[in-house]
């Protein structure tokens, strides 16, 4: 079996959410945006998907890089194949990132799961077959009766745990909002969400990225006292000693790193170091489903739990092959746009959940993104 052909269908769709200056996603009116979907196909004609953000498997990359390695190999050789991708990246002056990897390697799984007519927990080695999630919001935003003030949070918060949540995770203000960051503000965002749920949701916090260690220190203090289940990124992940130094003045579990590049090499760092309670992957985020088995494995191995980061199939197979982690992270949402909406160009979401917060793992062969081909295809740029 070998790979014969590697492409990139770019098409349309209609989406509410829109950037702001500093990347962080919002709500807005309805545009249209552009979409990649990666395909990997054999001479048994085999195939499997990926979505992708355009850019990421631009046409420079794919056959630059991505078709030097993969043309002509075993698609089931994916350790072999991520490693001749990464291998790749230190002589692609950094134009080759861990976000191609990921998509690729996602692709690899995809097809070995359709091949094989098993779905890709199945194959890997599934521990359960549905994952309790946490409602993931937004940034925070200066939209009225959106996620503006801390009482906003509040009934929002509400809302989620009537949706079926049984964890909220807060992203808080951070720039461009004109006053933001603001440490004090968080805490009040903070309190307010737990006055709304009660004392038996865990709740965490994601809050601005930057802030100093001092602000970092004294945010956490307010958290602990709030009983949060998760610190997650007060400062910048790029200063290990900063994250051991606040580890070691805070009760509160402090979780990273997420952005963080490195790979499985860095979270084994994080480990070492003590700048971790608990550590973090996610497919996107370190290249694929083949490294965060290995970060997920080496921090059971120091006893020691793997929160999931993001959404998506690839992020839920993770949550369903491991024990020592808890969430599936859904989002993100707003109180402005309904996360259930199924996509133009998928069939179903893929992470649909229950009245009572789980997330079921599709039982159809592959990844789990039922895909609308028929969408894709007649939407073609
Ligand atoms: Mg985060």
């Amino acid at each position: 079996m070998k790979i014969t052909d590697i492409s990139v269908r770019v098409f349309t769709h209609s989406s509410r959410e829109v950037k702001d200056s500093d990347g962080h996603t919002h709500p807005g009116d309805p545009h249209p945006v552009r979409q990649a979907l990666l395909t990997i196909t054999t001479d048994d004609a085999s195939q499997g998907h990926c979505l992708a953000p355009t850019e990421v498997v631009r046409p420079f990359l794919i056959d630059r890089f991505v078709k030097v390695v993969l043309m002509g190999q075993d698609p089931f050789d994916r350790e072999k194949l991520w490693q001749g991708l990464a291998h790749w990246q230190r002589g692609s002056g950094a134009m080759l990132t861990d976000r191609t990897l990921a998509i690729v390697d996602l692709a690899l799984w995809d097809l070995a799961g359709r091949k094989l007519g098993v779905p890709v927990y199945k194959l890997i080695g599934a521990y359960r077959d549905k994952v309790p999630a946490y409602g993931s919001t937004m940034c925070g935003d200066e939209l009225p009766g959106g996620l503006a003030t801390p009482e906003d949070y509040h009934n929002y918060a509400k809302w989620l745990i009537e949706r079926g949540y049984k964890a909220i995770k807060l992203h808080t203000w951070m720039k461009p909002v004109s006053w933001a960051p603001d440490p004090k503000m968080d805490v009040k965002a903070c309190a307010a969400v737990r006055a709304a749920v009660g004392p038996d949701i865990p709740i965490m916090l994601d809050a601005y990225h930057g802030y100093s260690r001092s602000e970092a220190l004294w945010l956490g203090q307010q958290l602990q006292k709030l009983e949060f289940a998760w610190y997650e990124e007060p400062m910048n992940e790029a200063s290990i000693s900063s994250y051991a130094w606040l580890a070691a003045n805070l009760d509160i579990p402090v979780i990273g790193p997420e952005t963080a590049d490195g790979k499985h090499h860095t979270r084994a760092e994080w480990i070492k170091a003590g700048a971790c309670d608990i550590t973090r992957t996610g497919v996107h985020d370190v290249g694929g489903i083949t490294p965060s088995l290995k970060i997920i494995h080496l921090a059971e191995s120091f006893g020691m739990d793997c929160e999931i980061h993001g959404n998506g199939v690839g992020n839920l197979t993770l949550c369903a092959v491991q024990k020592n982690g808890r969430w599936y992270e859904r989002g993100l949402l707003h109180p402005f746009i309904n996360y259930d909406d199924v996509p133009e160009y998928l069939n179903a979401r893929g992470d649909a959940m229950d009245a009572d917060g789980f997330v079921h793992l599709s039982q159809a062969p592959g990844l789990g993104d039922d895909i609308n081909f028929d969408y894709v295809n007649s939407h073609l740029v």
